[in-house]
C-alpha cells in the first residue's frame, strides 16, 4: 500500500481535499494503485486542537508517507493569535520538516477558458509550461541584517548565496520534468549582473551532456518576465532560483485566468507535498461552491511525481478538461450559457468522466 497523508487545513481545504480524494478512490479502483489515506491536522484548526499550527505527530506522519496532499491554511478567526503560532507557519514548518527543495507550479490553459485570462485568447490558449522553483536557498535564507549604522547613515542587507550542488539538485529536477514533457528546459538568471547567477548558469551548462535530449537555453529574469507576457505558448520547463521564481511564478500564475485551478508540487527528501496554490478562502468555506480543481490537479502531480503513475494522472488531467469542455463550472469561472455547480456535484462529473 502507499500512503497518502491528507492535511486538509482550513477554511475551504476540508471540501477541496475531501473532492481529490474521492477522485483518487475513484482512479485507484480504475487502476489497482493501492493507496491508503490517513487525515492529520495542520494551520488554525491545529491550533485551536493541539495549541500549535504544526503538530509533531503531523510532521511525523508526513516524514512517514509516500506524498502528502493539503489542502490550505488560515483565515481571519487566527489573526490576532501570536506571530510564532499563526496558521500559515505550519507551511513553513513543513517546508523545512521535509526538506521541500523544489516547488513546481504547473500553468496549463484550457482552450475553453482562455477568455478568462487577462491576457488575449491567442496568447494564452494552449499554454502548457512548468515553473520550477528553488525552494530553500538563495536571498529568503541567506545572511541578513535589519539595520545597521555606517557613516551616520541607516541600511539593511541580504546576502543572496548558492552553491554548485544546489544549483544541481534542482537543474536536474528541472530536466527531469523536461523529459517528461515537451523536453525544453529555460533557465533563468541575471548572469549579466550576479555572481551566483554566473555560478548558476555556469553549473546548468555542465548537465547539458548527461540530458542532451533535452533542448537547453538561458534566459536573463527580466526578459523572462516580458516573454511570459508577450508569448508564455514559448516555454515548456523554467527552471530559476528563490526569488525569481517567486515572483515570476506568480506572474504566470494570473495568465491561467483563476487560481481555483491551479496546482502545485513541492519536492523533497523525504517525501513532497502538493497543494492548490490558492489559500482557504474563507469569505466562501462551507458553501460548497469552492472549485476543487486546483486540489485535484495537485492529485493527479502527485501521482505523477511521487508514485510514478503517469497514466492515472494523465486520465485525471484529462477527465477535468473534458468536464470543462462539457460546459460544467463553479461559481468562480461561471459564464453565461455554462451549467454552474457546487463543489460535490462538479466533482462527481469529473469522477463519471474518469
Ligand atoms: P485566497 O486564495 O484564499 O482567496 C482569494 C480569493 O480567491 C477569494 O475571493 C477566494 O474566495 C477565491 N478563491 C480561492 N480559492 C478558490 C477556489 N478553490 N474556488 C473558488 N474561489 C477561490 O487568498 P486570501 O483571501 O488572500 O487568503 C485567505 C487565507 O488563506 C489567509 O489566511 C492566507 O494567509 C491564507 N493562504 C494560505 C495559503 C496556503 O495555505 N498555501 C496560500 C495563500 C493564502
Amino acid at each position: 500500500m502507499k500512503k497518502i497523508v491528507v492535511i486538509p487545513g482550513d477554511g475551504i481545504g476540508r471540501e477541496i481535499t475531501d473532492s481529490a480524494v474521492e477522485v483518487l478512490k475513484a482512479v485507484d479502483k480504475k487502476f489497482s494503485l493501492e493507496l491508503e489515506y490517513e487525515t492529520h491536522d495542520a494551520g488554525g484548526t491545529a491550533y485551536d486542537k493541539h495549541g500549535t499550527p504544526l503538530p509533531t505527530s503531523t510532521l511525523d506522519a508526513c516524514k512517514a508517507a509516500d506524498a502528502v496532499l493539503f489542502g490550505a491554511v488560515g483565515g481571519t478567526k487566527w489573526d490576532n493569535v501570536d506571530a510564532k503560532l499563526r496558521p500559515e507557519k505550519a507551511i513553513l514548518g513543513l517546508r523545512k520538516g521535509l526538506g521541500l527543495y523544489a516547488n513546481l507550479r504547473p500553468v496549463k490553459v484550457f482552450d475553453v477558458l482562455a477568455d478568462n485570462s487577462p491576457l488575449k485568447h491567442d496568447l494564452v490558449a494552449g499554454v502548457d509550461l512548468v515553473i520550477v522553483r528553488e525552494l530553500v536557498g538563495g536571498i529568503y535564507f541567506g545572511d541578513r541584517c535589519e539595520s545597521e549604522i555606517k557613516d551616520g547613515v541607516e541600511r539593511a542587507w541580504d546576502l543572496e548565496n548558492y552553491s554548485v550542488p544546489e544549483v544541481e539538485r534542482i537543474t536536474k529536477l528541472a530536466f527531469e520534468t523536461a523529459r517528461l514533457r515537451g523536453k525544453k528546459l529555460t533557465s533563468v538568471d541575471k548572469a549579466n549582473v550576479l555572481a551566483t547567477s554566473r555560478l548558476w548558469r555556469r553549473t546548468v551548462e555542465t548537465l547539458r551532456a548527461e540530458y542532451a535530449d533535452v533542448e537547453l537555453n538561458h534566459l536573463y529574469v527580466d526578459n523572462c518576465a516580458m516573454q511570459l507576457a508577450v508569448n508564455p505558448k514559448q516555454f515548456d520547463v523554467i527552471v530559476t532560483g528563490n526569488l525569481f521564481g517567486d515572483i515570476l511564478s506568480d506572474e504566470a500564475a494570473v495568465i491561467g485566468g483563476s487560481i481555483g485551478l491551479m496546482p502545485s508540487a513541492s519536492i523533497g527528501e523525504l517525501t513532497s507535498l502538493y497543494e492548490p496554490i490558492h489559500g482557504s478562502a474563507p469569505d466562501i468555506a462551507g458553501k460548497n461552491i469552492a472549485n476543487p480543481m486546483g486540489t485535484i490537479l495537485s492529485a493527479a502531480m502527485l501521482l505523477r511525481y511521487s508514485l510514478k503513475e503517469e497514466t492515472a494522472a494523465r486520465a485525471i488531467e484529462s477527465a477535468v478538461e473534458r468536464t470543462l469542455a462539457d460546459g460544467y463550472r463553479t461559481a468562480d469561472i461561471y459564464a453565461d450559457g455554462m451549467k454552474k455547480l457546487g463543489t460535490v456535484e462538479i466533482t462527481e462529473k469529473i469522477i463519471e468522466r474518469l
